[in-house]
């Protein structure tokens, strides 16, 4: 089959598949095999005005549909999703290439979001205060804001959509997710469970695209907010684009994550954390551990078990139970692998290098291995940029102050760890570093459902994190009443200003 005659995903438009018009297409490939399987339809401008129109008219009922209504949808769709997780898993191992365990581990994530969301009702409750003046009474109701627009990346194809779209439809909106063209498969497949589950039309619409449908979105009146997940200079862009236009705008970007590793720390521990952070997902998660802060003496018994343990890790096709899958693209992988002869120019050393590796798997699969790092510079680009693949660089620091300000001058601020068994250090830690989410002790501190997700500096633009208490506040917004009934003795005309009586 060619190109030009593989079969195309649909978007998601009115409650059904809606093939794409626009024209414009992209490949999707199963990265495993390095061939492209089916297309993604880019919307034009005629389609994005569909999608938007028919999550605008889908609204004002949505809105009106009662909490009992809206709950039983969420948890049909709860116990739908929990039964064919299965299915699920598969399509995201065949399109982003992460093995088949870690495809089932984002969705339990998501499914995590989903249970939070179930607890909507009492998020909605606002406050009332009874006689805030002779006969008058004020209270607040937190309402939804209308049609969302929810824009994803491609390393977690189901779990990123899945922090807002059951957040924002439980609470009431109707959304436009625009999934990454890269895994595309996975947001039409939520769509269509949802439709299973009693979702009615327009609530939840699917628009495949590319910056013309990210633009659309940011620029059309109707939609009201805008949740993006991605790149920092992306996320930046679609801050600065989206508030312009008068929108509410959370946009959560990269990351560069430092695991800072104190001499008194169980090394054994640490290397078994570091391997799981660093190379899980193959580096592509914005939580994974990029660098290894090593306050000295430790990096060399520390290199020493971290290797060991990468020896026998197995690289290969997520379908067939290996540990890690290959890279998203070829032109992805590329990219990582270029980070080593960049690290080799500036003077790092490899101590494990993952080109050419040994795999379970295609030839042609886009695959890189394991691969360490040590003595990278900070002033090198394998420092200073995200790499996103699985490349674990070491960085030698001589007490714990230095550790600190080298985490705390980064631009990034998504995720960071210590590992002690001090627990003042751990402590003056949590309180000192400049980071969103901490762990202690603990490689990949993803909040559960009922905190909430975001980093600190370039990792995060605008003030709301998603999920939890603070995703549902981004997708109401309050309104306060005050209300006096019909007394005769407060009659009469007063031009000044309401005052408490
Ligand atoms: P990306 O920025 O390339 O794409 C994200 C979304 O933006 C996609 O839907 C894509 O279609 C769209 N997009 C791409 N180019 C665009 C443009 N020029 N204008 C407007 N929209 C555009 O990111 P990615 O490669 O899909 O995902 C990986 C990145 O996402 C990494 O940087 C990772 O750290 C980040 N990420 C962050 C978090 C977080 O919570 N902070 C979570 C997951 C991923």
């Amino acid at each position: 089959m060619t190109a030009m005659t593989m079969p195309a995903v649909s978007h998601w438009i009115d409650g059904k598949p809606r093939p794409g018009t626009g024209g414009r297409f992209g490949p999707i490939f199963d990265p495993a095999l390095g061939r492209q399987v089916r297309s993604v339809p880019l919307a034009g401008e005629a389609e994005i005005a569909e999608a938007i129109a028919s999550a605008a008219a889908a609204f004002p009922a949505w809105r009106d549909a009662s909490m009992a209504k809206r709950l039983t949808i969420m948890f049909a769709f709860r116990e739908l999703l929990n039964a064919r997780k299965a299915e699920l898993a598969e399509l995201i191992t065949e399109e982003h290439g992460k093995v088949l365990s870690d495809a089932l581990g984002e969705i339990a994530r998501g499914q995590e979001v989903v249970e939070f969301a179930l607890g909507f009702p009492h998020l909605t409750k606002g406050e009332y205060s009874e006689n805030v003046s002779t006969g008058v009474d004020v209270y607040s109701l937190r309402q939804p804001l209308g049609v969302v627009g929810v824009i994803s990346p491609f390393n977690f194809p189901a779990m990123v959509p899945l922090w807002f779209v059951p957040v924002a439809i439980a609470a009431g909106n109707t959304v436009v997710l625009k999934p990454s063209e890269k895994d595309p498969s996975a947001a039409i497949w939520i769509a269509g469970l949802f439709a299973e589950a009693g979702l009615p039309p327009g609530v939840l619409t699917v628009l495949h695209g590319d910056k013309q449908a990210v633009d659309g979105l940011l620029e059309h009146p109707d939609v009201a907010s805008i949740s993006f997940v991605g790149s920092t200079p992306i996320a930046k862009y679609v801050y600065e684009t989206g508030t312009r236009n008068g929108k509410r705008v959370q946009a959560l970007g990269g990351a560069k994550n430092h695991m800072l590793v104190l001499p008194d720390a169980d090394l054994d521990l640490v290397a078994d954390s570091a391997v799981n952070a660093g190379f899980g997902s193959a580096g592509e998660r914005c939580m994974a551990i990029s660098v290894i802060v090593a306050v000295e003496p430790v990096a060399d018994v520390l290199i020493e078990k971290i290797a060991q343990r990468m020896a026998t890790l197995r690289v290969g096709d997520g379908r067939r139970g290996c540990d890690m899958g290959p890279l998203v693209t070829e032109q992805h992988r590329d990219k990582v692998a270029s980070y080593l002869d960049i690290a080799s120019q500036d003077g790092a050393t490899i101590v494990v290098d993952g080109r050419g590796i040994q795999v379970d798997g295609d030839p042609n699969g886009f695959w890189l291995g394991p691969t360490l790092i040590d003595n990278v510079p900070t002033t090198s680009r394998v420092y200073t940029e995200e790499i996103f693949g699985p490349v674990l660089s070491i960085v030698r620091v001589a007490s714990y102050e230095q550790g600190v300000a080298l985490i705390n001058g980064n631009q990034y601020g998504n995720g960071t760890a210590i590992f002690t068994n001090d627990g003042g250090a751990a402590r003056r830690f949590q309180n000192e570093v400049t980071v969103g989410m901490i762990g202690i002790n603990v490689p990949i501190p993803v909040p559960v459902a009922y905190f909430s997700f975001g980093g600190w500096k370039d990792s995060l633009f605008g003030d709301v994190k998603a999920y939890g208490a603070a995703g549902f506040h981004f997708f109401t917004r309050e309104k306060a009443v005050t209300s006096r009934w019909l007394d005769p003795s407060h009659g009469g005309i007063n031009l000044g200003f309401p005052q408490n009586a």
